[in-house]
C-alpha cells in the first residue's frame, strides 16, 4: 500500500506545513500555534492483526501519520522500543458493563511514559547539525517529568531539566524526579506548576540563549508525545469491538487535554469509539465552556489531583481545530468538574464497599461513571485510570488508614538516592543557571 505523505500545519495557519519528523522535533509550531494533521486519516478496522501487541496496534495505527516522513521506515521499531509494557483493560467486578483502562504499568507508573517513550525513540533517530549536547527542559505538575526522565535516563547526546514546583508534588513524585542523576538536573522551583512553565517557555523563546546552549521541550503538546497516547485506545477498543461488536465508551481524567485528545482522534480516524467525557477537578475551564460559557483560561488551582492542576489546557487549539462547528463540539463532548471533597468521598465509598483503590486523578472519573450509573445509563464504560495510587500515598493512606502496595517498577526507583536543586522562580536566574549548566561539561554516565 503507497500511503500519501501527510504534512503537518500550525492550529494558527501560519506556519509551513512540515513531515511528522520535523513536527516532532520542533514541539511548537513557529507561529506559536501546536502541529496538526492536514486531515485526520480515515483507518479501517480491519487493518490490524486481531493477534497483535499494543505495538502491533500502534505501529499500523500510527504509519498513515508517518506516511513519507524519514522515520517511516523505523516505525515497528520505534513502537517495539517505547511500548514495553501493556496497557490492560480490565473487568472491574464490582459494576456491570464497566472497565478500567490501566496506563499506569510503565517505569514511573502514569500515562506519561507511553508518549515520553515513544518522544525519546524518535528523537534518537532524528540527525543533529549540531554536536553540542540537547537539554530538553520540562516544566511539570508531577508525572510528566519523571516520565521524561526515565526516557531520556543515559541517553547520549542529551540534557534533561526538570522544573517542577516545590512541595506541590506528592513526596514519591518529588524522589521520582530527583532519583535519575546522571543527564538529569532536576530543579525544585519556590513557585507554581504555572511559574515553571513561563520560565521554560522564557527559556526557549531567547534566541541569544538558544545560541550558547540548544534547547528543546517535552511538554504534552509535542505530537511525538499526542500521537502515541492514541495507541492504547485504539488497540482497546479494537479488542472489545471484535468481541462483543460494540464500541467503547471513555471517561479521561484531564488535564492539558492531551490524553483524550488522542481518544478524540482516533474516534475521528474512524475507529470504534462512543462517547468520551472528560472528568476533571476544580480546575473548571473546560467543563464551564462545555456547559455553554466562553473559554475561559484562567490561573490553576491546587487540587490533590494534582497533574491535572491546570487553568489553561495546553491542547484546547487542537480541539477546536479538530472540531470547527462549536455547536457540534459542545453536543459531542461533556465535561465534569469535581471538588476535592467529592474526590475523597469516591475513593472511600469505593474503597469500602468495593475494595478497590485508585489514584485521585483516576478518582475524578470513577465520579463521573457513578454519575452515568445513577441517572440509569447502562453502556458499557471504561474508565481510563491515569496512575497508580502507590505514587498518592500521602493523600490514600490517610485517608484509607492503610498502606498502599507499590509496583516494583516505583518501587525500583524509589530505593535510588535522590537530588533535586533549589531555583528561585525567576526567568533571569533560570536562564544564568543554564549558561552554567551547559558549559559544566561532557555528561557523566558512571
Ligand atoms: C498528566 C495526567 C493527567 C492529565 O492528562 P492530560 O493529558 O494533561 O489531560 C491525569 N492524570 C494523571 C495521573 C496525569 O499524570
Amino acid at each position: 500500500m503507497n500511503l500519501t505523505p501527510l504534512r503537518y500545519i500550525s492550529t494558527r495557519g501560519h506556519s509551513p506545513a512540515v513531515p511528522i519528523s520535523q513536527a516532532i522535533a520542533a514541539g511548537l509550531a513557529p507561529d506559536g500555534g501546536l502541529y496538526v494533521p492536514v486531515a485526520l486519516p480515515s483507518i479501517d478496522p480491519d487493518a490490524f492483526d486481531p493477534h497483535g501487541l499494543l505495538a502491533d496496534t500502534a505501529a499500523t495505527l500510527l504509519k498513515p501519520f508517518f506516511a513519507g516522513d524519514p522515520l517511516a521506515d523505523e516505525l515497528p521499531a520505534i513502537c517495539v522500543e517505547a511500548f514495553t509494557f501493556d496497557a490492560p483493560l480490565r473487568p472491574l467486578p464490582a459494576h456491570p458493563d464497566t472497565l478500567m483502562l490501566e496506563l499506569f504499568h510503565g517505569p514511573t507508573s502514569a500515562f506519561k511514559d507511553f508518549g515520553a517513550r515513544f518522544l525519546a525513540a524518535c528523537l534518537r533517530r532524528l540527525p543533529r547539525a549540531d554536536t553540542r549536547p540537547l537539554t530538553i527542559l520540562v516544566a511539570t505538575s508531577g508525572d510528566t517529568g519523571a516520565a521524561v526522565a526515565a526516557a531520556f535516563h543515559r541517553q547520549p547526546g542529551v540534557k534533561v531539566v526538570i522544573l517542577y514546583p516545590d512541595g506541590l508534588v506528592s513526596p514519591r513524585q518529588a524522589h521520582q524526579l530527583g532519583c535519575f542523576g546522571d543527564n538529569v538536573t532536576a530543579l525544585r522551583v519556590a513557585g507554581r506548576f504555572d511559574d515553571c512553565q513561563r520560565m521554560v517557555k522564557a527559556a526557549l523563546s531567547d534566541a541569544s540563549l538558544q545560541a550558547q546552549v540548544p534547547l528543546s521541550s517535552a511538554n504534552s503538546i509535542s505530537l511525538g508525545r499526542l500521537l502515541p497516547q492514541m495507541s492504547y485506545y485504539a488497540h482497546a477498543a479494537l479488542g472489545w469491538w471484535r468481541e462483543h461488536g460494540t464500541p467503547l465508551n471513555f471517561i479521561v481524567p484531564t488535564g492539558n487535554l492531551g490524553n483524550a485528545m488522542a481518544c478524540l482522534w482516533v474516534r475521528a480516524t474512524g475507529l470504534p469509539i462512543g462517547e468520551v467525557r472528560l472528568a476533571c477537578n476544580a480546575n473548571a475551564t473546560l467543563p464551564d465552556y462545555f456547559a455553554g460559557g466562553d473559554y475561559t483560561p484562567r490561573e490553576a488551582v491546587a487540587t490533590i489531583a494534582n497533574a491535572m492542576d491546570v487553568g489553561a489546557p495546553s491542547n484546547f487549539e487542537r480541539l477546536r481545530w479538530t472540531f470547527p462547528n462549536e455547536t457540534q463540539l459542545r453536543e459531542l463532548l461533556h465535561a465534569h468538574s469535581v471538588g476535592d471533597d467529592t474526590i475523597r468521598q469516591t475513593l472511600t465509598t469505593h474503597a469500602r464497599e468495593h475494595h478497590e483503590v485508585f489514584c485521585p486523578h483516576t478518582a475524578t472519573a470513577m465520579h463521573e461513571l457513578d454519575r452515568l450509573h445513577h441517572s440509569g445509563d447502562s453502556r458499557t464504560w471504561v474508565v481510563v485510570a491515569t496512575a497508580h495510587p502507590a505514587k498518592f500515598e500521602t493523600v490514600l493512606e490517610a485517608l484509607l488508614g492503610h498502606a498502599i502496595a507499590i509496583p516494583p517498577a516505583l518501587g525500583a526507583l524509589l530505593e535510588r538516592p535522590t537530588k533535586t536543586t533549589a531555583m528561585a522562580a525567576d526567568d533571569g536566574v533560570f536562564k544564568h543557571w543554564l549558561r552554567g549548566h551547559a558549559e559544566a561539561g561532557p555528561i557523566s554516565t558512571a
